[in-house]
């Protein structure tokens, strides 16, 4: 396969924008390649400038569950645009998106729209303080919850203690306030509850955790902290950036059965356009400007044109929600391919699987926690990477993201990569 138009371009690119790329991994350093520059993408396909054909798994991260560039979707985006493509005042399109909203997500009475995953969080987490009176937030250890300074967080020296963080440029007094607990690790969530006593504004958690590769809350998990913050009178934010109507119309607090006070969404919201949100009981989001003292604004928030490909998205999946199984039976062969394979090889691999979304993991460990995802061999992780992308499959360049399976990938699309991933 031939990738000089992509070398090119990452050459000039690299002169231009910092690491040629707008997003850090998309730059493809852990995998030892340069990144594809694409050109286009339709259905479960994807096309790089070279004229490379892949089935896609990385969806851009997400957001495409139905795949690229979906008829009905694109109609609907190409008449809004006709009709301006922002005007800084209410229309009627994000009433249907935010009524749309409450209705596959009943936990989110009212809704922001925002611009991002990044800001629906970061906004979240100000709305829990600000009900709460209370600053301190817990996340998980490989959670991912976008970039803003109080989440850009690792755990410090000693265990239990206030996190450090994790980027140049932030300073130490900003995550303070962030704590840092194990995911699936009840002690560690008590342990804090404990010591920081009448402090805990909330826990933040995807509730399946899709930034360390793929990590399941065990059966009690996400029940333990609906209990121990209601004990604590703190919120519970799930994080369901990816998995908000990815694991189902519902989401993950649908497929679990637990209300979160309040719920951050993007990617799939939006379509494949920027859009995020935040929402929950009416009497938290009644907190938020302009009714409540906590302040939240946004020049493009509910955007027309990316509201409109919100809207076609999920009124699609509503009207088809058998696509869940079939996503899931599509995801289930890829992932027995992956066990098929490791076995015949002798290869450590564990795969973890829920709904659309897979990893597989390089490593003897079960995969339940951060330790054990980033015990994983990522030399393997690469290697593997390059045979795909040799076959005409891409997946993410990265150990730690998820697998996502669309609407689009054809029975014959998951055959080829089941042979792709056994060779
Ligand atoms: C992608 C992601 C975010 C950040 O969203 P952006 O749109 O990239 O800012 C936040 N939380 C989770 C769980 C995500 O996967």
């Amino acid at each position: 396969m031939i990738h000089d138009k992509s070398i090119e371009l990452f050459h000039k690119a690299k002169q231009f924008m910092p690491g040629g790329v707008n997003s850090p991994v998309r730059a493809f350093g852990s995998v030892g390649r340069t990144p594809l520059f694409i050109e286009k993408a339709k259905g479960s396909k994807i096309y790089d400038v070279d004229g490379n054909e892949y089935i896609d798994y990385v969806c851009s991260w997400g957001p495409g569950i139905l795949g690229h560039a979906n008829d009905e979707v694109i109609e609907a985006v190409q008449k809004a645009a006709m009709d301006g493509l922002t005007f800084g005042a209410p229309t009627k399109k994000e009433i249907i998106l935010t009524e749309l909203i409450a209705d596959l997500m009943p936990s989110m009475e009212m809704t922001r729209l925002v611009s991002s995953g990044t800001e629906a969080v970061m906004s979240a987490i100000r709305t829990a303080r600000g009900y709460t009176k209370k600053d301190m937030i817990i996340k998980f250890r490989g959670c991912y919850h976008g970039h803003s300074d109080g989440l850009l967080v690792k755990a410090g020296s000693a265990a239990l203690t206030q996190a450090v963080p994790d980027s140049a440029g932030v300073p130490k007094s900003y995550t303070d306030n962030t704590l840092i607990a194990e995911y699936n690790d009840y002690d560690s969530v008590r342990e804090l509850f404990e010591r920081y006593k009448g402090k805990i504004a909330a826990i933040i958690v995807e509730p399946v955790a899709a930034n360390m590769g793929v990590v399941l809350p065990d059966d009690g998990f996400l029940p333990f902290l609906r209990e121990i913050t209601l004990e604590n009178e703190a919120l519970l934010i799930f994080d369901e950036v990816i998995t908000g109507f990815r694991l189902g119309l519902d989401g993950a607090q649908g497929y679990y059965n637990i209300k979160p006070d309040l719920t951050t969404l993007g990617k799939i919201v939006g379509g494949g356009m920027p859009i995020g949100a935040y929402g929950g009981r009416r009497e938290i989001m009644e907190m938020v400007s302009p009714v409540g003292p906590v302040y939240q604004a946004g020049t493009l928030s509910g955007n027309p044109i990316a509201t409109t490909a919100g809207i076609k998205t999920l009124e699609i999946l509503k009207r088809n929600s058998y696509y869940y199984n079939e996503l899931e039976n599509k995801a289930k062969k890829l992932a027995g391919a992956f066990i098929e394979y490791g076995s015949r090889n002798n290869v450590s691999l564990q795969v973890n699987q829920i709904g659309s979304l897979l990893c597989a993991f390089f490593t003897k460990e079960i995969v339940v926690d951060f330790k054990a995802a980033t015990s994983s061999d990522t030399n393997q992780y690469a290697n593997y990477f390059g045979r795909m992308l040799d076959q005409g499959i891409y997946i993410a360049p990265s150990q730690y993201e998820a697998m996502f399976v669309s609407v689009a990938h054809t029975d014959e699309d998951i055959e080829k990569t089941c042979r792709a991933i056994s060779m």
